[in-house]
């Protein structure tokens, strides 16, 4: 089934490539889970991250983001294309992720929000991990603007947790601290885990191990709702930390969250730009070639149970062009 389905995706990207110019998926990953997670059974374990990266292997020409970047700038991609990126420094991107990577002989690009390295944790795992570890049945919630909520089950649980990260996404850095502690509170929780994202060392290691690092700010904010010096300063910053930690130069960026015109705007890709790096992905959807803005690449992120699907997913998003794509920037 899985060489049916290997050779079949080659044929239709073959089919695509006749039709269409050379074009590049760039996949989104965040966390690749030792074990399946039982709040989240459909992210990524290592099983899956093996079995997936296997076809990514036989079916397309890996790149990292920069390699990709300069090929097309160059006019000069590959027959099916990829890149492999991984957001926000979880610390299973090195423990699990990375093996899977060396074994399909596979580079990706890491980027790595900063101000997380070494104990931090981001906002959005505060509140899957206060809820994970609530021993409560129900929550009253309506601090947050929700009734109250059953959390007896694992369903239950994630239920609640989409609708805390849809209320809580958007506040300032200040007001998430607030409702982290809240919420913390709320579940009688304690502690929560330190060991989430990577420490500076793993860093190292990813780049020594051949892999890319990435910008993706210091405390990964909305760039839209800061003002252009203070996002500079998080870019830089976060920048200049991981040339420390690599002694390598870092010119790739990743939008924090991505979306277009909602996360980041026109403004903060010149900033980008301007600021030493050579391009940069965001989260719109779709497959990036010759002539795109090479500040605002789109990206897929491939959610898909089975392997099937998952290679369709790819074929189908080899089409997917000019529909959510970024708008262009003011001044080129
Ligand atoms: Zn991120």
């Amino acid at each position: 089934m899985e060489l049916l389905t290997g050779i079949l995706a080659k044929a239709g990207l073959a089919a695509l490539g006749a039709i269409t110019p050379c074009r590049l998926s760039i996949l989104t990953f965040h966390r690749v889970h030792a074990r399946a997670d039982s709040i989240f059974p459909d992210e990524l374990d290592a099983e899956r991250f093996d079995q997936r990266m296997r076809f990514v292997a036989q079916t397309f020409n890996v790149l990292t983001l920069g390699q990709a970047i300069s090929r097309l700038a160059a006019g000069s991609l590959p027959p099916r294309a990829m890149v492999i990126t991984f957001d926000d420094g979880y610390a299973d991107n090195v423990e699990v992720a990375l093996p899977v990577l060396r074994r399909h002989g596979l580079a990706a690009t890491f980027s790595v929000a900063t101000g997380f390295l070494d104990g931090g944790r981001m906002w959005n795992d505060s509140v899957i991990e206060c809820l994970r570890a609530t021993a409560k049945d129900s929550l009253d919630l309506e601090a947050f603007g929700l009734r109250r909520l059953p959390v007896a089950e694992a369903r239950d649980r994630r239920v609640a947790i989409e609708q805390l990260l849809s209320r809580i996404k958007y506040l300032t850095v200040a007001e998430r601290d607030q409702a982290i502690t809240r919420l913390q509170a709320i579940c009688g929780v304690a502690a929560l885990p330190r060991g989430l994202m990577m420490r500076t060392e793993q860093v190292r290691d990813l780049h020594r191990a051949g892999m890319e690092i990435g910008g993706h700010t210091v405390n990964h904010p909305i760039l839209l709702s800061l003002t252009l010096a203070e996002a500079e300063s998080e870019i830089v910053e976060g920048k200049r930390r991981l040339e420390a930690i690599c002694d390598s130069p870092v010119d790739v960026f990743a939008y924090p969250n991505g979306i277009p015109g909602q996360d980041y705007t026109a403004e903060h890709a010149k900033l980008v730009e301007a600021l030493g790096f050579r391009g940069a992905v965001t989260t719109a959807r779709g497959v990036a070639q010759t002539g795109d803005d090479l500040f605002q690449l789109p990206r897929y992120t491939p959610w898909a149970n089975s392997l099937a699907i998952f290679s369709m997913r790819l074929l189908m998003n080899q089409l997917h062009r000019d529909v959510e794509l970024a708008p262009p920037r003011a001044s080129q």
